[in-house]
């Protein structure tokens, strides 16, 4: 509640047109400051398997700004987008991501996963197969350790060399998540034209399960669709056991939620990952 009401701050005391361009102009300055700053860290969701066995986790930017307190990354990343500084700050999530799960999959073993999230402008303006290859070089993990999220605005956009960066990417070993499905501009074409391994149901779709039977259908829908493609289906958003429930009976492959846990600080994903693991030797 209090982290709903932070975050409405900003709106409620920005409703006029110049207030909004002053706070919009304190947030590029602020952004622009971050990274050197460090003020940006990454947190770690878990996202466990069927059979209730955390497998890997997925990467997520936090900004706790000196001048602004923490900003979500919602409101943020679109900045960083239209600035360019998506840049730099994505490079700098997919090294700290990589270093902490190679450190993870060392403990593990290398059916581990860490998922980071993509912006469609990283594809458009760089070279991700060489950007990827330096740091899995770097981290020393392996590349089927490692799965991109990209949207479908990415694969809707039809000028770039997508395709060809993709099938890169899944040649060298990296996995692709198509996040957020169902929010976009689905096309189901795009399931079959790119080379995807994994697919993440939209929380819109699990909020209201196993109430709703119009998202029960859906949902059930997109699961078979999706495990015929061979695509691993994660939940994204679950939060309850009736959830969970209703998702493991339609054979759903992994769920991610606040009913496992929030994102986490490295520190304290790696005690949660340890826990599990010697859990798992008893
Ligand atoms: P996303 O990739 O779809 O990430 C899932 C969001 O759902 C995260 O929000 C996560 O904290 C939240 N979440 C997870 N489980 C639950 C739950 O059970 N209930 C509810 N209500 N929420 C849950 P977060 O961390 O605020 O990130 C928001 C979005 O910002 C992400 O959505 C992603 O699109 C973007 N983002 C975050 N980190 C990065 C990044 O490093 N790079 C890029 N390009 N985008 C990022
Ligand atoms: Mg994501
Ligand atoms: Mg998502
Ligand atoms: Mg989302």
């Amino acid at each position: 509640k209090a982290k709903e009401q932070g975050r409405n701050c900003f709106e409620f005391f920005t409703s006029g047109l110049h207030e909004q361009a002053t706070a919009r102009s304190k947030l590029e300055n602020a952004l622009h400051k971050a990274l050197k700053n460090n003020e940006f860290t990454v947190y770690f969701q878990p996202i466990v398997s069927h059979d209730k066995k955390t497998v890997g986790c997925e990467a997520l930017l936090r900004w706790h700004s000196d001048e602004l307190g923490a900003v979500s990354p919602a409101q943020f990343i679109p900045v960083c987008e239209e600035l360019g500084l998506i840049i730099p700050i994505g490079e700098w999530v997919l090294r700290e991501a990589c270093r902490e799960a190679a450190s993870w999959c060392r403990c593990y073993g290398d059916g581990f996963f860490v998922t980071v999230n993509m912006s469609s402008v990283q594809f458009i303006r760089q070279d991700i197969e060489t950007l990827v290859k330096t740091v899995l070089q770097e981290s020393q993990l392996l590349p089927q350790c490692l799965t991109l999220e990209i949207t479908e605005t990415l694969l809707a956009d039809n000028s770039s060399n997508t395709l060809q960066q993709l099938q890169a990417l899944r040649a060298i070993g990296v996995g692709l998540a198509i996040d957020d499905f169902g929010t976009g501009y689905s096309s189901l074409s795009y399931l079959k034209r790119f080379p995807l391994s994994k697919l993440k149901i939209d929380r819109e779709f699990i909020k209201d399960l196993p109430d709703d039977l119009e998202d029960c259908a859906m949902v059930s829908a997109i699961i078979s669709m999706a495990s015929n493609l061979h695509l691993k289906v994660i939940a994204e958003g679950v939060e309850t056991s009736a959830q969970r429930a209703f998702l493991t009976a339609l054979n759903c492959d992994y769920i991610q939620g606040f009913l496992y846990s929030k994102p986490l600080p490295a520190a304290l994903f790696d005690q949660y990952i340890k826990a599990f693991i010697a859990q798992q030797q008893t």
